[in-house]
């Protein structure tokens, strides 16, 4: 690891005239993420996220699957970037509510991004349901597009159950609720890179790491 934390594979990538793929997010906990993955894989690609685009605004996610909302971000950033572009699209899946809020788990209160509104409303909705048909799953789905309209897209899950009560202070989102199978933890009480081994997102991305070594690298 060099001073900067970026990793000689990654800095590698960068100076030997990589492919640069764009990233669709902002957030650059994300863009991290992908790039160690990438670089655990040895997939030799410069990822740059959509600060480098600031004409590129946000794309409306009027799809109804993880999927299908991942490759509307995914081609809208090919299309406007000239450059391969990778999205993801995420969510929270409770079996007792029929899979939902899933694509609407951003605004499931009714404000977008309101994390406690979000997991209060959903505490409230499933207080009555007992233990053995708590089942839900974080679930992730990343999408590859190229500028031609090539599309590729991966899923990963993360099965676990509600709990009635937060508990823990890591994550985001229904972190503190969702405790993973075979764990005591709630998602929110993991460390950062045990949530990334076992992780919806991790597991979406570590799926479509071959696919962009095929395509592009
Ligand atoms: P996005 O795909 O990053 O827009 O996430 C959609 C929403 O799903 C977030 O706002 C969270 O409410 C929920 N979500 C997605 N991934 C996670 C996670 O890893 N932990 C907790 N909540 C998540």
């Amino acid at each position: 690891m060099s001073e900067s934390g970026t990793t000689e594979i990654e800095t590698g990538a960068a100076q030997s005239g990589a492919a640069r793929v764009v990233l669709a997010t902002r957030n650059a906990g994300k863009i991290a993420e992908l790039r160690r993955i990438l670089a655990d894989a040895r997939v030799p690609v410069e990822i740059v996220g959509l600060e480098e685009f600031p004409e590129i605004g946000d794309v409306a996610e009027t799809g109804l699957t993880f999927a299908a909302n991942a490759l509307l971000k995914a081609h809208a950033v090919a299309q406007q970037s000239g450059l391969p572009a990778i999205a993801d699209d995420s969510g929270l899946c409770v079996d007792a509510l029929n899979g939902m809020p899933g694509i609407f788990s951003a605004r499931w209160a009714g404000r977008h991004g309101d994390d406690q509104a979000n997991l209060d409303l959903l505490l409230a909705q499933v207080s009555d349901v007992p233990a053995e048909h708590r089942g839900a799953h974080f679930a992730c789905a990343a999408a590859l597009a190229l500028p031609s309209g090539e599309e590729r897209v991966t899923e990963g899950a993360l099965r676990g159950v509600i709990i009635d009560a937060p508990r823990g202070t890591g994550g985001f989102g229904y972190d503190p609720i969702l405790v993973p199978e075979g764990e005591t933890r709630t998602t929110a009480e993991l460390s950062a890179a045990e949530k990334d081994a076992i992780s919806h997102r991790g597991r979406a991305f570590r799926a479509l790491a071959p696919v962009i070594a095929e395509m592009i690298a």
